[in-house]
């Protein structure tokens, strides 16, 4: 039994004030693997008090020492790698396939944000005038589980590079990944109170973090119901924030694509992080004149997807976090039959064989149209909906009818084309034939996917604020 009973503040993991406990449970075989000991409002208060102080001169500090501070993270962090991809699949039930590529990016982040101090400009001359990007502050990190340390480490690595310091809030489920990101940064040696961790609750910790007026800035990641909580509470105290939250992302196949890459790519892509991502294509959107010849592959595609153990190199589709996600998968599943989409595989219940955790059968509806709920809400499970259009304009229309806007894809065979029909999509970033990440661009969502960009230059400039200095 994993036993999780300190927090990470002003440089020493410490026995919280807070003595609730919260169940670790494996989404494998639902059975309980350890406790996590919850910090509460007093905890949380001691840590935003040790950023406080702590940014006093980390603010301070020059681009070459957060630049070795930086290095220092990427050093500590990368020696534990392996166990970073282990405690990601065991804990979450991410595949392994995926939590290697988790790791490396939360790897990544710290050399990413290495190269972007190395040619940003701290000081600029504006008009006849000096501007100043100064270090916002202490900055409150709230993550969710889907990819906990990716986030975790790239809002942080950002934070060292603007000069602030922050108290994390992790997901209370991801408390063993978090336990081990916290030793990494420990071993760094970054000065006490530039990191400082709280688990708790999102109604306590979180809450408390929202409203402390000593947080200059929330970099938040989760879900838009959320995301919409926390910036309410921000505004009393002009806080800052950064929300990466919910999307229903399209992908749309013109009519030029190749369907035998393209369809297979499309189902592979929806169930990415067992469709636990926000950027995960749950909407397909095909010519209608070639839905049948679309309906094929697709179900000889999801023929190819492999529902089992997230350890196994060949998995594409582990368990659901928990039996609560689970539960609302399959109620979305519901919804869609009741709507009347056409099941094409998959549907409700277990695959055979893996009743004991939270898995999902790998599934696609087809004939769906965008006003119904399994096109309009996010389901966060492995669940794609094919919708048919007739025009490229329609396409586009479908595409952009949604209240989400994070990320959309596109295939075609005539870039061009493909480049013009992106210039028309609201979404913080679209991908064009295939799936790519580039993590010097800007990464946010358009309407209610969010607001603000993480992620190079522009995630650096989230954490700064200009001063101008008329002389
Ligand atoms: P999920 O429950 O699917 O993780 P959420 O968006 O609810 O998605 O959670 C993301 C993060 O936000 C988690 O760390 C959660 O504890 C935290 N959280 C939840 N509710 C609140 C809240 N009212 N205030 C601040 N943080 C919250």
């Amino acid at each position: 039994m994993k036993q999780i009973h300190q927090i990470y503040v002003d440089g020493e993991f410490v026995t919280p004030h807070g003595t609730e406990t919260f169940d670790l449970i494996s989404p494998l075989t639902n059975l309980k693997t350890g406790e996590v000991v919850l910090g509460d409002e007093t905890d949380t208060r001691r840590a935003i008090a040790a950023a406080k102080e702590a940014f006093k001169t980390f603010r301070k500090t020059t681009v070459d020492e957060r630049i070795a501070y930086l290095g220092k993270l990427h050093a500590a962090v990368s020696k534990r790698e392996e166990e970073l991809v282990k405690t990601m699949v065991e804990e979450y039930g991410g595949t392994l396939q995926f939590s290697k590529a988790s790791a490396r990016n939360a790897i990544e982040s710290f050399t990413n944000m290495i190269q972007v101090l190395q040619t940003f400009e701290f000081q600029k001359t504006v008009g006849q005038s000096l501007v100043r990007l100064e270090s916002l502050g202490v900055v409150g990190i709230i993550t969710p589980w889907n990819a906990s340390n990716s986030f975790i480490c790239n809002k942080f690595a950002t934070a060292v590079a603007a000069g602030c310091t922050v108290v994390v809030k992790p997901s209370e489920l991801s408390a063993a990944q978090t336990q081990l990101i916290v030793e990494c940064f420990h071993e760094a040696g970054l000065p006490k109170g530039v990191f400082n961790l709280v688990n708790g609750l999102g109604t306590v910790v979180g809450a408390e973090i929202t409203s402390n007026p000593d947080i200059a800035k929330i970099s938040f990641t989760g879900s838009t119901f959320t995301g919409k909580i926390i910036a309410k509470g921000a505004v009393d105290t002009m806080k800052r924030v950064t929300l990466e939250l919910g999307g229903k992302s399209p992908n749309l196949i013109l009519d030029d694509a190749d369907l035998q890459t393209a369809i297979p790519a499309a189902v592979f892509g929806a169930y990415m992080n067992n469709g636990q991502a926000c950027i995960a294509p749950t909407r397909l959107l095909v010519p209608e004149n070639k839905l049948d010849e679309v309906n094929a592959l697709a179900k000889a595609a999801v023929r190819q997807v492999q529902v089992g153990n997230p350890m196994d190199e060949q998995t594409h589709v582990g368990p659901l976090v928990s039996v609560k996600q689970f539960e609302r998968v399959q109620q979305y599943i519901r919804t869609g039959l009741e709507e009347g989409a056409v099941l094409l595989a998959g549907g409700g219940g277990k695959p055979e064989g893996l009743e004991a955790g939270n898995f999902v059968r790998a599934t696609i509806f087809t004939n769906v149209r965008n006003d119904m709920r399994i096109a309009q809400e996010e389901i966060f499970g492995p669940v794609l909906s094919i919708i048919p259009y007739q025009t490229e304009e329609e396409a586009i229309a479908i595409a952009n009818d949604t209240n989400y806007g994070l990320a959309a894809y596109i295939s075609s065979s005539d870039r061009e084309r493909a480049n013009r029909v992106a210039a028309q999509i609201d979404a913080g970033r679209v991908v064009i034939n295939g799936f790519k990440h580039d993590p010097q661009t800007p990464f946010g969502g358009f309407k209610q996917s969010g607001i603000g960009r993480e992620y190079g230059v522009y995630g650096l400039e989230t954490y700064l604020e200009p001063k101008a200095v008329l002389a």
